[in-house]
Parts: structure tokens; C-alpha cells; sequence
């Protein structure tokens, strides 16, 4: 009997609970994508993030062309559209069984539910299984039975689990049938920028892993803040579209003690905390579905009296703000669709609290640049930043960008790659150049900075305080 895997935000044959399930039960199995253009629109799905899934697309097809199986992408357009594209495939592959993986986000849940009842009323059975996290929902509630609002208990109790559960052998899948002719090149529908810089074959992608876990694992407790050293993974956009799974990185941490997840060094713990984050915001879509629909965690702030301001927000999304750790920051993200976690941190913190934008169109912006956009990453991430969120940075809280930049780009390294401008002024001004360059280069461009640090923290934080207690 013939089997459908219905492949989303996990590409990839190795670790994969859909996969290995449907291999182990079925004779025949065949792959399936949908297409759903304008919900991708929607959810502003980058033209960068969008090529590197097709070519990921293609390298499966590929794969799994080797093993005897064909991959089929069908055209949905929307997700509404998807149970009754996914039913007339089944029915024209003639196949009685669907597996796939469940995602959290609202739109997903909703898909996946409508694709299961639908396959039911027709006498279809799907399998849904759990492969995007280490540690499902479910097993992670507090003493009375209520999801995890703040990160450290989270962690801990997710450390509990993940020990208690181990981790998975990888498994071995055996040729379907003899190979199938290479498929058809995969084209899918919208703009597309070229994620040349990033790999798309499970080998190379492979050997990144590899080469991080050899390099620079065992420094990233003390290198992953500082943006002008390549002290993280860069593996997120792997993580993202699925092609990485999350078993196999924490297999390779499994592989350094026996005590797994305890007994780490400082730099693979740290980073295992990072994949812990991940979870953490995953988690929080499942169970706070007004995260997925615009709204701040702490509902109170939404009647911030956010500022309209098109010049500001220009300025921000060009990199053009006069602050150059800020800059220096958004030109990565233009000319890479890649951005540092530190200076991530620093752009949101600065467009919240310095420029009083709405943080629900710059986590928009990002979406629709970074090759890595995750909804519940970059959702997690602008809210912390925001200090809406679960886990917020206290709202007064206020980073001072030119504090920060000294602190982790002393030399000012990082800003002389993205902001050329700057190449020349040296490192004891680089933060604030604005008055030498008024004496030594005039006719330079780089711009006077937008705001006033200070005067704006002092706004934001009186404000945000009475939004926060309802004046
Ligand atoms: P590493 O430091 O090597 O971490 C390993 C992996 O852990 C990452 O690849 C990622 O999957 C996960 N991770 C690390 N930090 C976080 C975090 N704080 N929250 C959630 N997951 C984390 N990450 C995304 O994957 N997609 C996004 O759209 C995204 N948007 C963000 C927006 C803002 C405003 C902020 C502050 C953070 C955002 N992050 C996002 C989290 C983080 O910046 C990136 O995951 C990280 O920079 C990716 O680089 P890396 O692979 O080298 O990470």
C-alpha cells in the first residue's frame, strides 16, 4: 500500500520521524510538497529564505530519486486550499496513509487539523508526528500544570526531559525501489535573491555542522557576542527550512560526555541553552495562540502609543541612522539576509526604544529579509527586545548603543565591514563618530544620528510604565 510524506519546514531524509516512520511501514511511499504561495506572501516569506528552500527542494528530489522515490510539488496557493489539494493527491496516488510532521505556530496548527479531518472523512489515515523540537509541549509543564512564561525554569525542565528522554539513533533507510530518473527541476512561484552564500546539499550542509562542532563549539560561551568574529553556528537557516534536524545536532552533543545533557563544557551547554531558546518560543506558539496573531504577550502593551514615522523607519531599515553598531547592523542584514544574534538584539532594542516604532512592522522587516525568518524565533526575539514578551527584558531596561558597541566591537571591526563610511576613523571614535568626523572629515556622508539616546530612553520608559499600569 502506498504512502504520502507530506514534507513542510523539515527537508531532509535523515532524522526524520515522518520519514522513518512512513520508510519502515510502507512498500511504496511518495514524497509530497505544497506550494502555498500567498500564505507564504502573508507570513513575508524572504526572497532569499525562498530560494535557498527551493534548492533544497531540489537536492531532496534528488535524494530521494536515488532511493526509488518520486517528489511531488503541487500548487496550493493558500492554506486553505491545502486539505483539498493534499485529499485529490492521495486519491490520485491511490494511497490510504499521510505522515507528516506538526508545526506550532496558529495558521499551522489550523492546516494540519483541517488536512487530518478531511483525510478522516474519506477514509484516509494520517500519522502525525513530532520531529521540529527535541521536547515536545506536552511534556513540559509547571507544578500546576501551566506552560513555562519565563526561560530559566523552561530550561531546566526541558534539561529534565531531554535527559530522561535521550536521544534517538539515527536510522537507516533502504532504496524504495531502483532509482528514478533525476526529476524535473523544482521552480517555486515569487521573487527570489540568490542564497548562493549558503549550501543546500545535505553534504555540505553536513560538513558545516561538522566543521562548527570542530572549530568553534568549544569557544562559543566566549566568542558568540562579539558580531566581528564568526563565533556562532551560522547553521540557523539549515535549522529552519528542516534540512538540519535537531536529533542529529543533539546527537553530536550526546557524543561528547555520557551525561548528556549535563556535563558539558561551557561552550557546547551555551549552545545547547540556544537550541533550548528555539524550543522555548516554539513552545509558547502552541500554547499562546494570540502570539500568532500580532499581539504582545503582555496584552497590556499593545495600547502603546507607538509613533508613525516613515523617515524613521526608513532610516532604520537602511542602516542610515547616525548610530554605527545600528547600521553597521541592518547593511548585514540587506546585503546577507543574515544578521549577528547580538546585534539583532541591538537594532530591536533601538527601533523600540530609541525610534518608538511599532515592533510589529519591523518583525515584519526582518521576515521578509532574513534567510533564516522563523515565525516564533524572530516573534520571541522582537517581543523580548520590545520587553512585551514572556521572558522581556524589563522595559527600562535600555540598551545605549554606543555602550554596547564598545563593548562588543571595541576595535570597531564589525562596523568597518558593513559601514564604509567608517573605514578611516579610528577605534576610540568609531561609536560616535559624528564630532570627529565634523572635525577631521567633513565631507563625509555618513549621517548626524536620528535621535537623542538618552532623551528617548527617558520617553519610552515613562511611557511604556503607564501602558503597563493601564493610565
Ligand atoms: P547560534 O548562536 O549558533 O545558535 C544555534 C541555533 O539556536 C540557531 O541557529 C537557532 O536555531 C537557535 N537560536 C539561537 N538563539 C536563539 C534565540 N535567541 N531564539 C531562538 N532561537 C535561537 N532566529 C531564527 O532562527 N530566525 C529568526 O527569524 C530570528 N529572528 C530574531 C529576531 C530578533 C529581534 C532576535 C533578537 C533574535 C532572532 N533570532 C532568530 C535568534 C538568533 O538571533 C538567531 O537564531 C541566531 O542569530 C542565528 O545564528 P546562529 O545559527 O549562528 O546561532
Amino acid at each position: 500500500m502506498t504512502a504520502v510524506i507530506w514534507f513542510k519546514q523539515d527537508l531532509r531524509l535523515q532524522d526524520n520521524t515522518a520519514v522513518a516512520q512512513a520508510w519502515h511501514n510502507h512498500e511504496r511511499v511518495v514524497a509530497l510538497v505544497t506550494q502555498t504561495e500567498k500564505t507564504w506572501q502573508k507570513h513575508h516569506w524572504a526572497p532569499i529564505k525562498r530560494d535557498l528552500y527551493e534548492r533544497r527542494l531540489n537536492a531532496l528530489a534528488s535524494e530521494l530519486a536515488a532511493l526509488g522515490v518520486p517528489l511531488h510539488v503541487i500548487n496550493a496557493e493558500s492554506y486553505c486550499q491545502v486539505p483539498a489539494c493534499v485529499l485529490q493527491f492521495m486519491q490520485k496516488q491511490q494511497a490510504q496513509q499521510l505522515y507528516f510532521n506538526r508545526e506550532y505556530p496558529l495558521d499551522e496548527k489550523r492546516r494540519d487539523q483541517a488536512v487530518v479531518g478531511w483525510l478522516q472523512q474519506h477514509g484516509i489515515q494520517s500519522h502525525v508526528s513530532d520531529d521540529l523540537l527535541l521536547v515536545v509541549p506536552e511534556r513540559i509543564y509547571t507544578g500546576q500544570g501551566h506552560y513555562y512564561k519565563k526561560f530559566t525554569p523552561f530550561y531546566k525542565r526541558w534539561l529534565a526531559v531531554l535527559a530522561e528522554q535521550g536521544v534517538s539513533a539515527p536510522q537507516h533507510l533502504p532504496a524504495k525501489g531502483p532509482p528514478i530518473g533525476l526529476p524535473e527541476k523544482v521552480t517555486l512561484f515569487g521573487d527570489k535573491v540568490s542564497s548562493a552564500a549558503w549550501r543546500a546539499d545535505t553534504q555540505a550542509i553536513h560538513a558545516a555542522m561538522e566543521q562548527y562542532y570542530h572549530e568553534r563549539l568549544h569557544d562559543y560561551a566566549q566568542n558568540r557576542d562579539i558580531p566581528a568574529l564568526n563565533g556562532t553556528s551560522a547553521l540557523s537557516p539549515y535549522i529552519e527550512n528542516g534540512s538540519l534536524g535537531v536529533a542529529t545536532l543533539a546527537r553530536k552533543l550526546a557524543q561528547l560526555t555520557p551525561d548528556f545533557p549535563d556535563g558539558l563544557e561551557p561552550g557546547a551547554s551555551t549552545w545547547l541553552s540556544e537550541l533550548a531558546w528555539r524550543e522555548f518560543y516554539q513552545h509558547l506558539m502552541w500554547h499562546v495562540p494570540r502570539l500568532s496573531q500580532g499581539k504582545g504577550f503582555q496584552e497590556e502593551t499593545d495600547a502603546y502609543p507607538w509613533v508613525n514615522s516613515e523617515e524613521r523607519f526608513t532610516a532604520w531599515c537602511e542602516g542610515r541612522t547616525g548610530f554605527p553598531i545600528i547600521d553597521a547592523g541592518m547593511r548585514q542584514l540587506k546585503a546577507t539576509g543574515w544578521m549577528h544574534n547580538r546585534v539583532r538584539m541591538l537594532v530591536a532594542s533601538f527601533l523600540v526604544k530609541d525610534l518608538h516604532l511599532d515592533w510589529r512592522l519591523e518583525e515584519a522587516y526582518f521576515m521578509q529579509n532574513l534567510v533564516d525568518g522563523s515565525f516564533a524565533a524572530n516573534n520571541g526575539g522582537w517581543q523580548w527586545s520590545a520587553g512585551t514578551g514572556t521572558d522581556a527584558a524589563p522595559y527600562f531596561r535600555v540598551f545605549n548603543p554606543e555602550r554596547q558597541s564598545e563593548k562588543f566591537d571595541p576595535a570597531g571591526q564589525y562596523i568597518r565591514i558593513w559601514v564604509k563610511e567608517l573605514a578611516d576613523v579610528p577605534a576610540k571614535h568609531i561609536h560616535a563618530p559624528w564630532q570627529w568626523l565634523q572635525q577631521y572629515a567633513r565631507a563625509n556622508p555618513y549621517p548626524k544620528p536620528i535621535v537623542e539616546h538618552s532623551q528617548m530612553r527617558e520617553l519610552f520608559t515613562q511611557t511604556f510604565k503607564q501602558v503597563k499600569n493601564g493610565l
